[in-house]
């Protein structure tokens, strides 16, 4: 469903990925472990298209969402936010990215109505349903700030669903949670997971990608070092790069 082939990506003389290549299948939940620096954010900021890459490409559902500049792929910066909702993929944030001025049910219906058109009302039903979904129908009036921030991160995960997304893109989504809260935001995340819905997931939580992910692919230094189910990799790691960061980890 994801195919990212040779994908390179430079900030000025800085390699930040080298030729990396990463398929993931429909319904798979994909956890990325990784050092700070590795590249983890950046090949998911080259997956929803918030930057160009340099080379190689990347297709989600046999749609080509990270273009290569200068061969003619390019898309103008305008169109991207509504090339990912239309191509169906969306990211959850380490720091939530509510908008702060808008009701917790206002920024569920906010990009419904904005990028796709959906009727007001019908957006309403949809960030209703949703926020059942992630048991905050209590909280519909609240502005952000009045909730923890793992109430804030469901609320983003809410969000995140409002597209109708076919695949979802987390970005170490309780690493900003005091350690009490991270709990109730993964276990909204296994309910996706169960759901089905695909999944490339960057944590340091290793229970969650132990239990939940299908696959882990541990990355160092904008490659793929190590990768297979979490059995493989986290409990029995072939690699002394891997091996080191997961000892670090504790
Ligand atoms: P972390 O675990 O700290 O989030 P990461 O694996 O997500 O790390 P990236 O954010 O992908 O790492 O960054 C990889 C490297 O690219 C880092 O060295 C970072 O400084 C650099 N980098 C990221 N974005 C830019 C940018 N816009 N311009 C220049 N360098 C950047
Ligand atoms: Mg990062």
């Amino acid at each position: 469903f994801v195919r990212c082939q040779k994908l390179w990506k430079s900030y000025g003389d800085r390699e930040i990925l080298k030729a990396i290549y990463l398929d993931v299948q429909p319904g798979e939940v994909v956890a990325v472990l990784g050092p700070s620096g590795s590249g983890k954010s950046t090949l998911l900021r080259l997956i929803t298209h918030i930057e160009s890459i340099d080379d190689g490409e990347i297709t989600v559902g046999g749609r080509y969402v990270g273009y290569a500049k200068g061969v003619g792929k390019l898309v103008p910066t305008r169109h991207v936010e509504r090339d990912r909702a239309q191509i169906g993929v969306s990211m959850v944030f380490q720091n939530f990215n509510l908008f702060a001025n808008l009701t917790v049910l206002e920024n569920i219906m906010e990009a419904p109505i904005r990028v796709h058109g959906v009727a007001p009302e019908e957006a309403e039903a949809l960030a209703r349903d949703l926020l059942a979904v992630v048991g905050l129908s209590g909280h519909a009036d609240h502005l952000p700030h009045r909730l923890s921030g793992g109430q804030q991160q469901r609320v983003g995960i809410a969000r995140a669903l409002a597209i109708r997304p076919r695949l979802m893109l987390f970005d170490e989504p309780t690493s900003a949670l005091d350690p009490e809260l991270v709990g109730e935001v993964l276990s909204v995340m296994r309910t996706l997971a169960d759901a089905g819905m695909t999944m490339i997931v960057v944590t340091h939580e290793m229970d969650f990608a132990r239990e939940v992910a299908d696959r882990v692919v541990f990355f160092d230094e904008g490659e793929i070092v190590e990768q297979g189910t979490p059995a493989e990799v986290i409990d029995n790691p072939q690699k002394a790069r891997t091996r080191a960061f997961l000892r670090r980890l504790g």
